[in-house]
């Protein structure tokens, strides 16, 4: 038989005798015969979508041994005890070995005994390794957790940024990435100095179709909670809250409602925030009121809602704390409720933050998108696969956007008039100011500057305040306006300018109590 006239075939059975697995899973084959055609890979996949897999096969499939580098000591323990278990050499080297530990890992490795070592990245750049594994026949580097070689990321870890000089010192040795979590810009950043812009970008299986995805504006967030969860009575969910009293507060107005309501935060005693955790695994009707502090590592199946009763914190960290929802596949629910006080809060830490202007602006950038998220006019799913590289194109059915489509209209006119006011005025003032002289107001700050000389002055005096407020916020997630960091002020943005010079239009929700105050009804196929 000649296997590589059917390397389908030879990687199945592989899968099958090694792995006890009868399937790949989605992306996983791709990313395996990347690397075993020696090609240079930048894999990001979802947690639990099998990234180690993927490696793993590949080292097996290729001639010499494979380092892996991984951040953490007791991820490394458990997975060579499992390829041990599955009858793989590996071994890895790290701090708690003794020195005669690692001089036997380092014998079995010259000899060519091993086909996987796993090390820190300390150990791997610490000076000795290197050198010696240049004599060795190193089949492939592999980064797990690559994101945390960016600087502008939530995870960075310097010494990360030392395996950038892998790809000089061992030009022909394929790389491959894995992360669960990389925006565009900590792919760019992974892809420039890892892969020194050499490698397939490989993305994977975002969709959590079975989620019906939920965004609300907050405005009696405890009410919404009980309409929401009550078609779930006697099942299990996670409400999230923002802070330690919202958590207390938030858990006993469930219970007084009759529903069993457990709270989770870091502020609590330890045992009794294990035991709830542990009612939580072993009941089928318990819901979690808690802060992001609980969820890492929980692996319940029949988690049936995630309720984020505050703006998650970053786009990254709602897709993983609403997926926590519906594991097992059956139909399950997210909702956030957000409150532009959120966003504001948010926007007001990223300026105080010592961080450089450039993290800066990349955090502004990460919470617009955020924001995009919770003003999109159409599909959700849509615009959160998007920001995960991962555009299914075709609108869900299972989004509130999808399933109760926004009203909406064309809002290049009053976008205009916005636009104007604040070219107008010299980008220096803030939103309230820029409706005032929308609105035609006779404020002080109005007739100090002579800004009711303007000829936007009063031009927008048929819409209140509030839908004003509204359009802002949909300029600003759709990128049509900024808002600068240090004074507040609304400032015109790229897709603004072009707005500005007659290209092309925009939609625009229209509001409830804007519906509500309508004279002709909704006319909706
Ligand atoms: P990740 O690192 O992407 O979060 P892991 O590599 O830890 O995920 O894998 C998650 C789980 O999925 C592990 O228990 C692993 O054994 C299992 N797994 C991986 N690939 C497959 C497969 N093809 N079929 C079934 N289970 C798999
Ligand atoms: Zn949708």
């Amino acid at each position: 038989m000649h296997l590589d006239d059917q390397p389908d075939q030879s990687l199945h059975s592989m899968l099958k005798q090694v792995f006890g697995f009868g399937d790949f899973r989605p992306g996983q084959e791709e990313v395996v015969r990347d690397l075993i055609a020696g090609n240079s890979v930048l894999a990001v996949m979802p947690t639990g979508a099998g990234k180690s897999l993927c490696y793993q096969m590949a080292a097996l499939m290729r001639p010499g041994i494979t380092i892996v580098v991984s951040p953490l000591l007791a991820l490394m323990a458990d997975q060579v005890a499992s390829l041990e278990a599955n009858g793989v050499a590996a071994a890895s080297i790290n701090s708690t070995l003794t020195r005669d530990e690692k001089i036997s890992v380092w014998n079995r490795l010259t000899a060519g005994e091993l086909k996987l070592l796993y090390l820190s990245p300390e150990q791997l750049m610490n000076g000795r390794l290197l050198p010696a594994l240049a004599k060795q026949q190193v089949s492939m580097f592999v980064v797990d957790e690559a994101h945390c070689v960016s600087q502008w990321g939530h995870d960075f870890r310097p010494e990360y940024r030392q395996l950038d000089a892998l790809r000089n010192l061992f030009p022909d040795v394929p790389i491959g990435a894995f992360t669960a979590t990389a925006d565009a810009p900590t792919r760019t950043e992974i892809m420039d100095h890892l892969l020194h812009g050499d490698g397939r970008l490989l993305v994977q299986g975002f969709d959590r179709p079975n989620i019906r995805i939920d965004v609300a504006q907050k405005d009696n967030a405890k009410a919404q909670l009980l309409a929401f969860i009550r078609e779930f009575e006697g099942r299990q969910g996670i409400v999230y809250c923002l802070s330690r009293a919202s958590v207390e507060r938030t858990a006993e107005y469930l219970n007084r409602n009759g529903y069993q309501a457990l709270p989770y935060h870091a502020g609590m005693p330890a045992d009794v925030r294990l035991a709830n955790q542990e009612q939580f695994l072993a009941r089928p009707d318990v819901i979690m009121v808690a802060t992001i502090a609980f969820g890492m590592g929980i692996d319940k199946p029949d988690v049936r809602f995630v309720i984020h009763m505050d703006l998650p914190s970053s786009m990254e960290a709602y897709y993983q704390e609403m997926g926590r929802a519906g594991r097992d596949g059956a139909p399950a629910r997210a909702l956030m409720l957000y409150g532009f006080d959120n966003i504001r809060a948010r926007r007001e830490m990223i300026a105080g933050s010592p961080a450089s202007e450039e993290k800066k602006r990349l955090d502004v950038q990460r919470l617009n998108a955020l924001l995009s998220f919770c003003e999109a006019p159409s599909c959700r799913r849509t615009v959160l696969l998007r920001y995960f590289g991962d555009d299914h194109g075709a609108p869900c059915r299972n989004c509130d956007a999808c399933i109760n489509p926004p009203e909406l209209y064309d809002g290049t006119h009053e976008a205009g008039l916005v636009l104007n006011a604040i070219e107008a005025t010299g980008q220096m003032f803030g939103r309230t100011h820029i409706k005032d002289i929308l609105v035609g107001g006779n404020t002080q700050k109005i007739r100090d500057a002579r800004h009711d000389a303007l000829a936007v002055y009063g031009a927008g005096k048929d819409i209140d305040a509030r839908d004003w407020q509204s359009i802002f916020r949909q300029m600003l997630a759709a990128g049509l306006i900024d808002v600068s960091l240090q004074h507040g002020s609304l400032l015109i943005a790229s897709k603004g300018w072009d707005l500005m010079r007659g290209e092309g239009t925009v939609d625009f929700i229209k509001q409830k109590a804007r519906k509500a105050a309508s004279r002709r009804p909704a006319s909706r196929p």
